[in-house]
């Protein structure tokens, strides 16, 4: 039984001082033994964050990370600077990040492997447009980049990796695809994984959906058989998340 990863993406919203009365107000609802719980916070917000949430079974998560250790790449955020602040998730490859900071299946692919390298856990985002949702490409896109994001990858660490099938029409859009779209290609997800790592591994690993989810639509996309969470943005910020974390 895998258990749920319910995870907010802040994006790029609350400054330090935002973002630990965000905390004061969510953290008692949230902090759950039954779901892993995790903040994905700006840079600037990991230090007061992870602060706030000491004590609390709330982990705490990075947008992105550069795929070297270290170096002459101004503006970057290794992953030995996150880890040493004790954070543990990293999402990479955010739809975003690939729309407007280029990101590609190439980099994405180099920053998991180095994340993976530093004991973090990454979020591996993946989704469709809307026009390959209405050309009839959704799965044969998505299996490429998840095999593309995923080359190179051994078996027990592909364990620990979390996807997010978040369709990018559906993302800060509040057009959630319904529980069966999310289903059919979370489920699709599943088989590559199985193709690639086996099926007990497959089994092992966890995908979640990420697209305008909230409190009225948590219960029945979490209820899917390959749904094993979310990855949440708008409501993240909102009281609601707490709902969505208490989604049964
Ligand atoms: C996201 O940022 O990953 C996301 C899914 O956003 P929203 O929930 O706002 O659609």
């Amino acid at each position: 039984m895998r258990k749920k990863i319910i995870a907010g993406n802040w994006k790029m919203n609350k400054t330090p001082n935002e973002a630990l009365a965000l905390c004061q107000s969510l953290k008692e609802q949230v902090n759950s033994q039954e779901v892993d719980v995790v903040f994905c916070v700006p840079f600037v917000d990991l230090y007061p964050v992870l602060e706030a949430v000491k004590g609390s079974s709330i982990a705490v998560g990075a947008q992105n990370m550069f795929y070297e250790d270290s170096g002459a790449f101004t503006g970057e955020i290794s992953p030995a600077m996150l880890t040493e602040m004790g954070v543990k998730y990293v999402i990479i490859g955010h739809s975003e990040r690939r729309q407007y900071f280029a990101e590609t299946d190439e980099t994405v692919n180099k920053k998991l492997k180095k994340a993976l390298e530093h004991g973090l856990i990454p979020i591996m985002c993946c989704g469709e447009t809307l026009e390959q949702r209405e050309q009839g490409i959704t799965i044969e896109f998505v299996r490429m980049q998840i095999k593309a994001g995923l080359q190179g990858i051994s078996k027990e660490k592909a364990e620990g990796i979390i996807i997010a099938y978040e369709p990018i029409w559906a993302i800060g859009t509040g057009k959630t695809a319904t529980a069966q779209q999310a289903q059919e290609v979370c489920q699709a997800i599943r088989q590559v994984l199985e193709e690639l790592f086996g099926a007990d591994t497959a089994q092992k690993m966890r995908i979640q959906y990420g697209g305008s989810v909230n409190e009225k639509n948590a219960a029945e996309l979490f209820a899917m058989p390959d749904i094993d969470g979310g990855l949440v943005g708008g409501a993240s910020l909102k009281p609601e998340f707490a709902q969505i974390v208490q989604y049964k």
